[in-house]
């Protein structure tokens, strides 16, 4: 059951107090406070977990700081869309706003390697007007002897480098609950200079108590990669254990299934799926083509499959890019081959832009001009 608080109810009122302290003494119910900070105005959700089949809706509701209690019996309770409710989607990171509406491109380095590639790849990034990026500093690899990434020891640079360049979010994998403390721990000493979003790769996507131990921060927005080789729901209900701890701010990334059906592609690319998980769940989605298609290589129309995918997930409404860029390929540490290269990020951008804009043509198609 999902308690939605008053819009204009501060937690400090007497009305909250009230309503905070009938809801903590109902018994065998945990209860868990979220904020959401939505386009307009900050929210306060209060979930209640448990057996609330005999909770009565009308008391509840009748509390001074209850808006509206809204019933769920569904799958993916906090994550998942619902009968009949009106949940606001999406939320506010270090000013940047995420929802089922909108997009926001996140290109850089698949791995950082030095200062050097780090501040080529930002400056890339301002001139061409982008404020979010990736980059990797800690790998999880297949391979034991192969590069595991520079770890906390880069992440000064890099983000003084963000800062420096006005980007406001990193995406960046983490593998280990310690590496989010280095994260905190760094972006502490030095000021602030930029946003991370913690990600958590497709190896991961069911290594649950990295999900909890990432769950109970609700400082940083996380981007769940959906589990190569195990089912949809299986993966929306990761997402769920994000959010089952506190950490609702999440967004869904496809990265496509391993198969050997796929192949020359890396991976068979799932961009259809993106209507269908904004249709199950209140999550923005993201793709990523580099590690879907994994290679440069085009088609006799002289487009490369990296774009042709990425156009596929757009005009599928997608709500985020995750991709692969590099300033030399040859000198990656990892994942060069699949890297797109610096000259090509303006004709990357246009190419998405032409690619929405004939999205947002699809959807004048079938809503009314009022609701637009
Ligand atoms: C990545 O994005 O760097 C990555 C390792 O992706 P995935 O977890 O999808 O393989
Ligand atoms: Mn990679």
């Amino acid at each position: 059951m999902i308690v939605l608080i008053l819009p204009d109810v501060k937690e400090q009122s007497e009305e909250f107090a009230r309503t905070w302290e009938y809801l903590e003494n109902l018994s065998d119910i945990k209860v868990q406070k979220h904020v959401v900070k939505g386009k307009e105005q900050q929210l306060t959700e209060i979930y209640l977990i448990g057996d609330t089949s005999k909770l009565s809706q009308d008391e509840i509701e009748a509390l001074p700081a209850v808006e509206r209690v809204v019933r769920i019996s569904d799958e993916y309770r906090i994550l998942g869309r619902h009968k009949d409710e009106r949940r606001s989607i999406g939320f506010t990171y270090n000013g940047v706003l995420f929802d089922q509406e909108n997009l926001n491109i996140f290109a850089g380095l698949c791995a950082v390697d030095n200062p050097e590639n780090v501040e080529i790849m930002m400056k890339a990034l301002k001139e061409n007007g982008q404020v979010c990026t990736r980059m990797g500093a800690y790998k999880p690899r297949t391979n034991p002897y192969s590069f595991q990434g520079h770890g906390k020891k880069c992440l000064p640079y890099v983000f003084e480098l963000a800062g420096k360049y006005g980007i406001k979010i990193i995406s960046m994998e983490v593998t280990h609950e310690s590496h989010v403390e280095e994260i905190e721990k760094c972006l502490e000493e030095t000021g602030r200079p930029t946003g991370v979003m913690l990600q958590i790769g497709t190896r991961n996507t069911q290594n649950f108590e990295l999900l909890k131990a990432v769950g109970r921060q609700s400082e940083y927005p996380v981007l769940l990669k959906r589990g190569y080789g195990i089912t949809m729901s299986e993966s929306l209900n990761a997402a769920e254990y994000l959010a089952s701890e506190g950490s609702a701010n999440v967004i869904f990334c496809l990265r496509g299934m391993k198969t050997s059906f796929a192949s020359p592609h890396r991976n068979m690319v799932d961009f259809a799926q993106v209507p269908l998980v904004k249709r199950l769940t209140r999550m923005p989605v993201c793709i990523d083509p580099s590690h879907s298609v994994g290679s440069r290589d085009s088609s006799p129309d002289g487009i490369l499959d990296l774009f042709h995918v990425t156009a596929q997930g757009v005009i599928a409404g997608a709500n985020m890019i995750l991709v692969d860029f590099h300033p030399n390929p040859v000198q990656a540490l990892v994942d060069g081959p699949q890297a797109l290269l610096l000259e090509e990020l303006p004709h990357f951008l246009e190419d998405v832009r032409v690619v929405r804009e004939a999205y947002e043509k699809r959807l004048r198609l079938v809503r009314p001009a009022a609701a637009q």
